[in-house]
């Protein structure tokens, strides 16, 4: 049997450090855990928040009613083939570092994402070219109305750009307990985005490497990019206060493109604005150089909350900021970017509780 507690504080359950107290809350160390505590909560009429390592939870000041359900299943497994199911709470980068160090290839450039496994599909997390779509197999999940377990192949999951269907059509009916990569035994690893491409292509252990130790490599590069953004968590960098990237690259097309490029010109800027192919007449947009040539800075503080020192897309806790302070600079950033480009940035984050 779960044991429900009462009132307690989240604020340190959240990478941001920022938020009020869950009415109720229990740890889950299995399914049959996740699918009592759904049976408590669904006997008294309580709404269940999930929460993984609250990397990408905003959490309201005023807490959360009902029961937060925090996710600790363990454990994984791996095939000779490439098979890993990993259990929804075993913490991501220790899964990432493991695969690594067995050789498995797919995963290396996702190195550094705070979080746990079970978290990753729910955004289709992704980083230096690499997403979990592109390894996932499966997601094991329970539906919280009927506690019925599902399997979601690949396909079921309908991937996008830091999206699924458990975060929109389907946003807080499934919990997911377990999910399972096929990475692979036998491919070199190859980096994809140019920042990392520039940093191997200078190592000279790069060019004498085999493929086990490419693969180790690139996860050493990785982490140090990171770091150097602050995007790793770290005690002793402020700037790792935070939830990673506040702001998604927002989806733009050849209109709206083109005007981008128009008032690039006309403000002069420095660099040319950044845009990816997303598909027909689609682009997106980097909202970091969006964010820059609004006038926005990294270090800028409003209130006491405060754009990283050393990326512009994430905003920080330096010390005693509420949910309600990020708030507000993250409006003042949107509002910012919506003046100069006529684009509306969307919060990546995912907000927890009362309004
Ligand atoms: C320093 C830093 C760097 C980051 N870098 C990246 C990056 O490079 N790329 C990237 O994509 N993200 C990045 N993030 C964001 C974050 O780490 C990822 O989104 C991560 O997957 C969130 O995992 P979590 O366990 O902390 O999720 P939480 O914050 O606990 O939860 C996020 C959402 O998923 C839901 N959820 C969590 N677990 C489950 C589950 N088992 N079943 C159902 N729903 C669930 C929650 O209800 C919530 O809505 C970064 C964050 C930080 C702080």
């Amino acid at each position: 049997m779960v044991t429900i507690k009462e009132n307690i504080s989240l604020k340190n359950l959240s990478t941001i450090k920022t938020g009020g107290a869950a009415k109720y809350f229990v740890i889950c160390k299995n399914e049959r855990d996740i699918i009592d505590a759904l049976q408590h909560a669904n006997a008294r009429s309580l709404p269940v928040t999930v929460l993984g390592g609250g990397s990408n939870s905003l959490i309201s000041d005023s807490g959360v009613d009902g029961l937060v359900l925090k996710v600790e299943l363990d454990g994984y497994t791996l095939s000779e083939s490439g098979l890993a199911v990993a259990a929804a709470g075993v913490s991501w980068d220790f899964f990432v570092a493991e695969m690594c160090r067995q050789s498995m290839s797919g995963i290396e450039s996702l190195s550094g994402i705070p979080g746990l496994v079970g978290a990753t599909p729910i955004q289709n997390v992704g980083a230096y070219g690499q997403e979990v779509s592109e390894t996932i197999q499966s997601v094991r999940a329970i539906n919280r109305t009927n506690f019925q377990t599902k399997i979601f192949s690949n396909k079921d999951c309908q991937f996008a750009y830091r999206n699924s269907r458990f975060k929109s059509q389907e946003k807080d009916q499934w919990i997911v307990t377990e999910v399972s990569f096929q990475l692979n035994p036998k491919t070199e690893p190859t980096p994809k985005y140019e920042e990392l491409k520039r940093a191997v292509a200078i190592d000279p252990r790069w060019h004498q490497s085999d493929r086990e130790e490419k693969i180790l490599l690139l996860r050493e590069h990785v982490l140090k990019i990171r770091s150097g953004k602050g995007m790793v968590l770290d005690p002793s960098d402020q700037d790792s206060v935070s939830l990673g990237s506040f702001f998604m690259n927002p989806i733009v097309d050849d209109w709206m493109k083109h005007l981008i490029e128009a008032k690039a010109t006309e403000l002069n800027t420095s660099t040319s604005p950044v845009f990816h192919k997303a598909g027909d007449n689609l682009w997106k947009a980097s909202a970091a150089w969006l964010i820059e040539n609004s006038g926005i800075k990294k270090g800028f503080t409003l209130g006491a909350a405060k754009i990283s020192s050393k990326h512009v897309l994430a905003i920080t806790n330096p010390g005693d900021a509420t949910t309600s302070d990020i708030l507000k600079l993250q409006l003042y950033v949107e509002d910012a970017v919506d003046k100069m480009f006529k684009v509306r940035l969307e919060r990546e984050p995912l907000f927890l509780g009362r309004p």
